[in-house]
């Protein structure tokens, strides 16, 4: 019996005339100056590197046209260029300085999380320079399995020294795939390369899929690539093209989303916050939420409030967007007076930021709650848990107030992936070893619903009324349907409520839908009439805020 395919040609003779296709990419690799990083400059790291040094652009352009027409061998291309950036003084800190003038592009972060949930590997494969690429990336170098690129290599007092020549560059990026294919034992074809440039032509021919982006010096032919966006300003644009029903996903969610919030608002009548709450300001609108935070919240002041003489750490999964800090933050608020409140952002503090909070933990005379917040952050670096890992034992001490870890972060999915992570990098043994393994001591924080965007719109329209001096009693369902649906962090629910709350005129206290928008707003118009069916069910409905 002959199986069924999911590639389904119509055939005429022998020609397949359609194919119906779906594609995975199982690996995507990126080139990197004009692809991952902004359009507007038309000019390549290593041109920015030697007008920066004084020269005339075009002597790079120059080398370059050499090396393409094959009068001169990469190595030397590499040599000579070393040679003129030699002569003036080119010092890591002169690299790292036209770094930092080089932005990536929009929604970066977006498209490449969207990547890594559809559990694709994914690869920088550039003709640029590692420095470069790895001070514009920062922490997010995470992202990729491995980065290949030129490499400079400097003297003692940080001069430049050598230049060591990717061998994966042009012809070399096609060696590229060919070899991850065999390392990731997939086809050549399932990888899907991106590419801007001159030297990326070569990838087609090795077998992969090619896909071209803000093109410079390479021109849509069938020869080189696959597929093309001629003008893409955000990342994302490339998400259909490393899985075909990505499209197709995304609308499904957007209809889920509406269909979310609807059903949240068609039952509300009131909304009175203080019976969201979980502690302080930290609210939430599922009851079971409510219900599982407030014990995880119990179990942090429990350990605060009654010295054992065992470590009380916890490890928090937070999903993203959940609020994670400001759960912390309200708890400790909410216990002022009574404790000591030591705040740290692994990806924001520096290591001596880091040991002088740690030094206030261990000094202080009253029980002390420390937050590591961003937990996994600082991948590449093995200061952090090395420097951490042994207060996490200061609560067995005889004779001192007790001393709470809250280790938090929202990488992996979960809370054991978040362990997992955490215990892979230097010392995370030693970290992960001091929290019990237990449903007491590891928890997640859960993501928020649509009523609980709503208690945030919610809340903002009240602090906005209060500012102003201005009574609000109800809001218009469907002005709460707009908000949560076109919001997308507190800041921007923020912003509209104090739009809204100023629109409203003195004496009255309801908020419509309208007030969300200025006089003469098209984008008015254009919500309702998208969201028309919904208008329609929510009618004029209105629900009750209070505090
Ligand atoms: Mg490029």
């Amino acid at each position: 019996m002959r199986k069924k395919k999911r590639k389904t040609p119509t055939v005429t003779g022998d020609a397949p005339i359609a194919i119906v296709e779906y594609w995975k990419a199982k690996a995507v690799v990126f080139d990197f100056d004009g692809t991952l990083t902004k359009r507007g400059s038309t000019r390549t790291t290593w041109e920015a590197i030697w007008e920066s040094l004084g020269y005339d652009v075009n002597e790079c352009g120059l080398l370059a046209k050499r090396f393409l027409e094959g009068q001169i061998t990469h190595s030397e291309w590499c040599n000579l260029t070393l040679e003129k950036f030699k002569a003036k003084n080119l010092s890591l800190d002169g690299v790292i300085s036209v770094a930092r003038s080089i932005e990536l592009i929009q929604d970066f972060d977006q498209c490449m999380e969207e990547i890594q949930r559809l559990g694709v590997p994914t690869y920088i494969v550039s003709g640029s320079i590692w420095d470069v690429i790895s001070t514009v990336l920062g922490d997010r170098a995470q992202y990729f399995k491995r980065i290949e690129a030129n490499n400079f290599g400097y003297t003692n007092n940080n001069m430049l020294g050598t230049i060591t020549g990717t061998r994966f560059d042009f012809e070399g990026k096609g060696e590229f795939v060919k070899e991850l294919a065999k390392e990731l034992r997939v086809l050549v074809s399932d990888i899907l390369f991106v590419g801007n440039d001159i030297n990326d032509v070569y990838v087609k021919a090795a077998g992969a899929r090619t896909l071209l982006v803000n093109p410079q010096f390479t021109w849509p032919d069938q020869k080189a690539w696959d597929k093309y966006i001629p003008k893409m300003l955000s990342l994302v644009e490339i998400l259909p093209f490393v899985d075909s029903t990505w499209e197709e996903r995304q609308r499904a969610r957007i209809l889920g989303e509406r269909e979310r919030a609807r059903k949240a608002l068609t039952d509300l009548d009131e909304l009175r916050l203080a019976k969201m709450s979980v502690h302080g300001n930290y609210r939430r609108f599922s009851n079971e939420d409510r219900a599982n935070l407030v014990g995880l919240a119990d179990r942090i002041r429990g350990a605060l409030v009654t010295k054992s003489l065992t470590r009380e750490n916890f490890l928090i999964y937070a999903s993203p967007g959940s609020g994670k800090t400001f759960f912390v933050e309200e708890l400790a608020r909410t216990l002022a007076d009574t404790i000591t409140f030591v705040p740290i952002d692994l990806s924001r503090d520096s290591q001596a930021v880091c040991e002088e909070r740690l030094a206030e933990v261990a000094a202080s005379k009253r029980p002390c709650l420390c937050m590591i917040d961003e937990v996994d952050g600082r991948k590449g670096e093995e200061w952090p848990y090395d420097v951490i890992y042994k207060k996490l034992d200061l609560n067995e001490a005889r004779g001192r107030e007790s001393v709470v870890f809250v280790l938090i972060g929202s990488s992996g999915g979960t809370v054991t992936k978040l362990s997992e992570t955490i215990r892979s990098r230097y010392k995370g043994k030693d970290m992960i070893d001091r929290i019990l393994q237990s449903g007491q001591h590891w928890a997640q924080i859960p993501p928020m619903g649509m009523g609980d965007t709503v208690c945030v719109y919610a809340s903002k329209i009240l602090e906005a009324a209060e500012a102003v001096q201005k009574t609000i009693r109800e809001v218009e369902k469907f002005a709460a349907y707009h908000a949560v649906l076109t919001c997308r962090t507190p800041r921007q629910v923020k912003l509209l409520a104090d739009q809204a709350v100023m629109r409203i005129p003195a004496g009255h206290t309801q908020v419509y839908y309208d007030h969300h928008f200025g006089p003469g707003d098209n984008t008015n118009k254009v919500f309702r009439d998208q969201h028309s069916d919904v208008a329609l069910a929510l009618g004029k409905q209105t629900f009750r805020i209070s505090k």
